[in-house]
């Protein structure tokens, strides 16, 4: 049992003083019903917390789906928050997921444009329009 669910559960703690003043501030965001974890804000309601490996089946589900549309990035973290599920590391595993994915290395948008300074433009007058 990690030390964040068994001070949500039982408000025990076994860490040094630096990990429960941390752990603490920390468990104040989830809670646990029937026997699985969630996570609420202050004015959201609450999230699922998920295994890696079921956050890495819901990340394939969203970003692969049935029409496999490929969105990117935060996009797919706010995706998976708006159907109510959440771990901790999700912006991150994301953007990892969508690099190692071939269709969107192959197929997304590349700029064309060259790197140059942006032009300076300066004013003939002082306090000109
Ligand atoms: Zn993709």
């Amino acid at each position: 049992m990690s030390p964040y669910r068994r001070y949500i559960i039982d408000h025990t703690l076994l860490e040094s003083p630096e990990d429960v003043k941390h752990i603490k501030k920390k468990a104040n965001w989830y809670t646990i019903v029937d026997e699985k974890p969630y996570r609420h804000g202050y004015s959201t309601s609450y999230r699922r917390c998920l295994t890696p490996k079921k956050a890495d089946y819901k990340l394939s589900k969203v970003h692969l789906g049935i029409c496999g549309s490929h969105i990117v990035g935060k996009n797919i973290a706010f995706k998976i928050i708006q159907q109510g599920y959440y771990w901790p590391v999700m912006k991150q595993d994301t953007m990892k997921f969508v690099k190692k994915c071939e269709n969107c290395q192959v197929h997304s948008s590349i700029p064309h444009s060259l790197h140059m300074k942006l032009p300076t433009l300066q004013a003939s007058w002082t306090f000109a329009q």
